[in-house]
């Protein structure tokens, strides 16, 4: 239906063009035609994002992992990992999963590894899928609860409303259009964040770090805001564990997230990494996905991690004295190829051109110094002259068109943008977006703007549905 619409208006379109630019659109079509002949449309290069996206779901597989002697970790059974920590005539756990269910499914998979009593539970930041099982893990045995206590005062993330029905986690997705969130396999899609099994912290500390021994344990919290400001580490100087929470994960680091949060202290997540790799762990236990067994892995990971945020902070300070843009600077800045190809910064949840336009707003402002800029046209404004350049509405869309067809996705969705903008109902514009949208979504290796990119789609067809005559 889509493709038939797109070749007549194209035609259209082309009846009313001057000769040249008739000519240029006419190659574009020949070479677009020709290649239809013989070749699926719109599946170039489709499948790579798609396919490391899908191959880094084996990081979220279901198991018990001994990190070392008295020391296991729950990975892929929750949004986050649950960490068991044998001690005297008892049990420390570090993080508690997103709710009761999961971590009743956790206690059962450490099995009598974890005797009771539960003498302590350590959260290592407030996100609801690190907090929501507490009451699980504690059952009758009134442990203490320890956190920072910035933890206390921590708001719940309130993330943009939704416009156009956009979800970086991808909730409401059908099975076949889903993979992952980028740190974890799902987040609420199965098992909800409910915060029902939350315990209150009973035990807080103020400052950078606090050494204690609970349970013949020694055991140093070491405050190390990234992800979160009250994130603290776990650091257990006997046994060489380090348990970070979020400050450390195997992805790019999402410090200026999709979903409408404040960007990440970026200074203050390098300071916290300098702090994780004094401590010269042997083991590492993030927050998510599986553990680092090793002090020389652990380091260099540790430290691969740092320089990819450091090399981003700098580069665009550097840019931002340079009186440069936002948008220049996320054309001109790479990681070098080192730190492009580690592991532990792969883009599946947070992304290096966000970054440099987070750290951009949060020490040069909103304004990119060009006064065309202070006070730009509306959205509207600016669709009322292009869409008249173009020759109107049905023209602009022929365009548009043209463009999914030569796989200029994001151009095909500006279009249809424009014309949106003058008029919100327009089908033809609808269903262009929801094509540009799908293709952009499944090219995708970063999981958040995959899954935005595709409930927006699928926000769309329903509103397209929606106006169908029953
Ligand atoms: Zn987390």
């Amino acid at each position: 239906m889509i493709d038939r619409w797109g070749e007549l208006s194209i035609w259209e379109v082309m009846i009313g063009m001057s000769g040249s630019v008739k000519h240029k659109v006419g190659m574009v079509l020949a070479t677009v035609i020709t290649f239809g002949m013989t070749a699926p449309a719109f599946a170039a290069d489709e499948s790579s994002g798609r396919d490391k996206l899908k191959a880094h779901s084996q990081e979220f597989r279901k198991r018990i992992e001994k990190v070392t002697e008295g020391i296991y970790t729950a990975v892929g059974y929750s949004a986050s990992n649950v960490t068991l920590i044998q001690a005297d005539g008892g049990s420390i756990i570090v993080d508690t999963s997103a709710n009761p269910v999961d971590a009743k499914a956790i206690v059962d998979a450490f099995g009598d590894r974890m005797t009771h009593p539960v003498r302590a539970i350590i959260y290592t930041h407030n996100h609801p899928d690190h907090t929501g099982g507490a009451t699980v893990f504690a059952g009758g045995d009134k442990p203490e609860i320890y956190s920072h206590k910035l933890l206390v005062t921590a708001k719940p993330d309130t993330g943009r409303g939704r416009r156009d029905g956009g979800d970086v986690f991808g909730t409401a997705l059908p099975d076949d259009q889903f993979i992952n969130v980028g740190t974890q396999l799902e987040y609420g899609r199965i098992t909800p964040h409910t915060r029902e099994g939350f315990l209150p912290p009973t035990q807080t500390f103020n400052g950078d770090d606090e050494s204690l021994t609970i349970a013949g344990v020694p055991i140093t919290l070491i405050l190390t805001p990234g992800e979160a400001d009250e994130n603290i580490s776990v650091w257990l100087p006997d046994r060489k564990v380090l348990i970070v929470g979020d400050v450390f994960l195997k992805t790019f680091p999402n410090i200026a997230p999709l979903r409408g949060l404040p960007i990440r202290p970026v200074e203050k997540w390098i300071i916290s990494l300098d702090k994780l790799i004094a401590v010269n762990a042997e083991f590492i236990v993030p927050g998510h996905m599986g553990t680092i067994s090793g002090a020389d892995t652990a380091r260099e990971a540790l430290m691969a991690y740092r320089d990819g945020i450091k090399f981003v902070y700098d580069k665009t300070m550097e840019g931002i004295r340079n009186g440069k843009t936002p948008d220049e600077l996320v054309q001109e800045i790479r990681l070098p190829a080192e730190l492009a190809q580690h592991p532990y910064l792969q883009e599946f949840y947070g992304s290096v051109a966000w970054a440099v336009r987070g750290i951009y707003l949060q020490n040069a402002g909103w304004f990119d110094g060009n006064p065309t800029h202070i006070f730009p046209l509306t959205e509207e404004e600016r669709a009322t002259k292009l869409v008249a350049m173009a020759g109107g509405t049905a023209k602009m869309l022929g365009n548009a068109q043209a463009s999914l067809s030569a796989s200029e996705f994001q151009w095909a969705a500006e279009q249809a943008d424009y014309v949106l903008a003058l008029e919100p109902q327009n089908t033809a514009a609808t269903t262009i977006k929801i094509r540009a949208l799908r293709e952009l979504g499944e090219r995708q290796m970063n999981a958040t703007a995959r899954n935005y990119y595709l409930t927006v789609a699928q926000s769309l067809e329903k509103s397209l549905q929606d106006k169908q005559p029953k």
